[in-house]
């Protein structure tokens, strides 16, 4: 898709601001930095989306967090006035559950990742293994000992996990140094935002790590993995993908996920990127079709058509 800079859809002229709302039919949204950022709701968020519900737009919120569950997803959801149901939420967890099943997948499966996101895999069947979490003495033979198991692990998974350590990341190493052993990553996010100007080292950045010492491709279940595309559109039927706005608020994950399954893409700076940052950004794929201060834009966006369709 060929790429002009990202337009703020309330700077767009009336008819292109009529034509933006006819453009789409599924919302894809991002949560964190979205709807809420920790503990704060993004102000008039709610009234923005029960604006595109009352316009007939689907909507799924597509998170990379799967530390919070499902349902602790719709409690916060709930917290910031947005009543949704539990099949509107989508996480790497259950993505990769779904991908497991579709490859028949059958073995031991390492993982780094929380509690929650491993009790997602456990309840679907699979069989899993952690650690360790042990302290290592400062000699070779003690690291080697707790890194390096005999076990048949057939898959290693990396989420967000609290208690990332290196021996963590050498057990997976040797893991991966079998063939037929899978590399599955859950969240990409390289940093994650956790208030203004905070942003820790992400999940991704561990992940690079890997990527690199076992220089195998891995599978990507969250954002912007195509396994989480196409299950999204498989599972609400969408045949033409570019009548799904993916709304986000990170440019690597969520806009370059729109971006390679084919979505219109709209940025919203409430949460991890500034305009100085997406006008700073010079990755084809990273550049939104659009972009808003917050969701809460579409108020005034619909209020706009409104006004207009008087005349
Ligand atoms: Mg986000």
């Amino acid at each position: 898709m060929a790429h002009n800079r990202p337009q703020h859809i309330l700077e767009l002229s009336s008819e292109q601001q009529r034509r933006f709302l006819d453009s789409f039919d599924h919302v894809y949204s991002d949560i964190d930095g979205v709807v809420y950022s920790m503990e704060t709701n993004v102000p008039n968020g709610s009234q923005a989306y029960k604006a595109l519900e009352s316009a007939g737009k689907q909507i799924t919120f597509v998170t990379n967090n799967s530390v919070r569950t499902v349902n602790g997803t719709v409690k916060r959801l709930g917290q910031a006035n947005l009543q949704v149901q539990p099949h509107q939420i989508w996480h790497p967890a259950q993505t990769l559950v779904y991908y497991l099943q579709s490859i028949k997948f059958d073995g031991l499966i390492y993982t780094m990742a929380s509690p929650q996101f491993k009790t997602v895999l456990r309840n679907a069947g699979y069989q899993l293994i952690d650690g360790p979490n042990h302290f290592i003495e400062d000699t070779y033979e003690d690291l080697l000992l707790h890194i390096f198991d005999k076990q048949p692990v057939k898959a290693v998974v990396i989420d967000l996990d609290f208690n990332m350590t290196a021996t963590k990341l050498l057990r997976a190493q040797f893991y991966l140094r079998q063939p037929d052993c899978l590399f599955l990553i859950g969240a990409t996010d390289r940093l994650l935002p956790i208030g203004k100007g905070i942003k820790l080292i992400g999940p991704g950045n561990f992940a690079s790590i890997l990527v690199e010492a076992s220089g195998k491709e891995a599978t990507v279940m969250g954002k912007p993995g195509r396994v989480l595309g196409d299950m999204l559109n498989r599972k609400h039927n969408v045949s033409d993908p570019s009548r799904v706005l993916m709304i986000g608020d990170m440019l690597a994950q969520d806009v370059h996920f729109g971006q390679l399954c084919g979505f219109q893409t709209l940025l919203v700076l409430s949460g991890g990127c500034t305009l100085d940052q997406l006008h700073a950004e010079t990755c084809p794929q990273h550049l939104p079709n659009y972009y808003a201060d917050s969701v809460a834009d579409f108020i005034q966006l619909f209020a706009n058509v409104a006004t207009k369709a008087h005349f």
